[in-house]
């Protein structure tokens, strides 16, 4: 049954991509109780994509990133507390304790806590010239530092990296990536596919470096700045400037002190709910079970900060409905767009559809006969066909994966029709 008592009041935790499209989803659901989102960021709720992309270059305005205006949360009265962090949450009282004193009182609490940067150990962050992204008071500090001419190396092959990288060569840097696993994109994509977006980096000019373990970062004479990253083999790289991009952590803490169960993330259900009566969770900082795949994830992309952000809103309110979509997401690489739909499974064969060495492509990785997974580069609109592929569990014949001439579009309507007749 619906739930729409105008006493109710909703907290939301996290004002990033997922709080933001929560509060909105709950207005959008008839949801006529009180709403409040606090962040800690002083900034009005904004998406991260553009932050290694086009505002770094100063393409695109950081305005643009922003999710909706100030206007927006006034209008919905969705009482907006940002600059303010939620240090506590105390279940039994139902209410949640503000950096700055306040006493936040709810009667169902969402957390959209995201992640935040995995630092590099022992790198001395007071040194000039070392950089992480996350926020776009990472991404001004980085832009103003990317200067053509200077020797940038950057630390970790994964997506963070290869963006920084491709924006800074194209602003005319110098730009060396370096992995300390064997393939870029370890954690995302299967290595042979990965090995068409190193090549896509080395003929950019970008030098790539994999299976290097880093020592240290060595600082200028005066201490001050960056001037060489150090590797375990005794080898150096000099350098201008410093950008580490070795992966994220997931923000649980304030869900663990509340006793919500966590494992490599918020453990939450298919519908949003934690471990701990009147609290949910979404975006970033879940380990959800996806009902499509058959196991849980912990993705870090925008389609799952929109929507199950959205759907686990919606559910706070409606009748519970299961989030279940095939994970997707782009990225975008010296003019090369790169679509991913599914999760890399180790044991999976890749099959390509088109030349891998030109930059419109699609692979797909078959397990047992299905699509488990499939990376388009500059393809993005036979991605609606991969995901149905996915989503259905399809026994793909390789063959006619790989045949050019044959329409994904019919093959998915063909397949559909054979299951049917089965
Ligand atoms: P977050 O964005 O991390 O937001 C959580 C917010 O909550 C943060 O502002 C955080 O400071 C705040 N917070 C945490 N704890 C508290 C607390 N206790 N009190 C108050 N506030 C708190 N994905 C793609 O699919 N494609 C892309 O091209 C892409 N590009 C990206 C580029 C960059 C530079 C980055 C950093 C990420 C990119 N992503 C991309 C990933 C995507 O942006 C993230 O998955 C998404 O931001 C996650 O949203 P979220 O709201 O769950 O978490
Ligand atoms: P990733 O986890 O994707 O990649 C980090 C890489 O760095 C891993 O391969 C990791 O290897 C490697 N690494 C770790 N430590 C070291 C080290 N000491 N030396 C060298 N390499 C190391 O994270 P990113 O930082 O690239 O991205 C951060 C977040 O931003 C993610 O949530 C990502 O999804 C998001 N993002 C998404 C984009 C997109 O979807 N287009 C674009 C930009 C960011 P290991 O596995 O061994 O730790």
């Amino acid at each position: 049954m619906p739930i729409m008592s105008a006493a109710e009041r909703i907290l939301i935790v996290g004002a990033g991509q997922a709080g933001a499209r929560a509060a909105e989803a709950l207005r959008g659901a008839g949801f006529a109780g009180e709403v409040g989102l606090i962040g800690d960021e002083p900034e009005l709720p904004y998406e991260r994509p553009a932050l290694s992309k086009g505002v770094l270059l100063g393409e695109e305005a950081a305005d643009t990133t922003r999710i909706h205006p100030a206007e927006f949360y006034r209008e919905q009265r969705i009482a907006l507390h940002v600059g303010v962090r939620a240090e506590a949450i105390s279940p039994g009282s139902r209410s949640v304790l503000l950096s700055d004193g306040v006493r936040l009182d709810y009667d169902k609490l969402l957390l959209c806590t995201g992640s935040r940067v995995r630092p590099l150990i022992g790198a001395d962050d007071s040194l000039g010239g070392l950089h992480y992204l996350r926020t776009l008071a990472d991404c001004a500090r980085l832009a103003r530092e990317l200067q053509p001419g200077r020797r940038m190396v950057v630390i970790g092959g994964g997506f963070i990296g290869l963006e920084v990288a491709s924006s800074a060569a194209k602003r005319g840097l110098a730009v060396t990536v370096v992995e300390r696993q064997s393939s870029l994109l370890e954690r995302a994509l299967p290595a042979d596919i990965a090995a068409h977006v190193e090549r896509l980096h080395r003929e950019r000019g970008v030098a790539v470096r994999t299976g290097a373990a880093v020592a240290r970062i060595a600082g200028d004479a005066a201490g001050k700045r960056v001037a060489a990253v150090e590797f375990t083999d005794g080898s150096a790289l000099p350098a201008d400037l410093v950008v580490v991009g070795i992966g994220i952590i997931p923000n649980t803490e304030l869900a663990e002190a509340a006793g919500a169960e966590s494992a490599d993330g918020v453990v939450v259900d298919e519908y949003g709910c934690t471990s701990v009566e009147g609290i949910w969770a979404a975006g970033d900082v879940t380990n959800h079970f996806n009902p499509i795949l058959g196991r849980r994830v912990r993705l870090e992309s925008w389609q799952n900060a929109q929507n199950q952000a959205i759907a686990v809103a919606r559910n706070m309110v409606q009748d519970p409905q299961p989030y279940a979509e095939v994970p997707w997401f782009w990225s975008d690489q010296h003019g090369v767009n790169i679509q991913m739909a599914g999760v890399a499974e180790a044991r999976a064969q890749t099959v390509w559809r088109g030349e891998p060495g030109t930059t419109r492509a699609l692979a797909f990785s078959l397990l047992d006969g299905r699509v488990v997974c499939a990376v388009a580069f500059n393809a993005g609109g036979e991605m609606r066909f991969v995901r149905k592929l996915i989503e259905t569990r399809a026994q793909a014949p390789a063959a006619a994966l790989a045949d050019i001439g044959y329409k994904l579009k019919d093959l998915v309507k063909n397949l559909a029709a054979e299951g049917a007749a089965a």
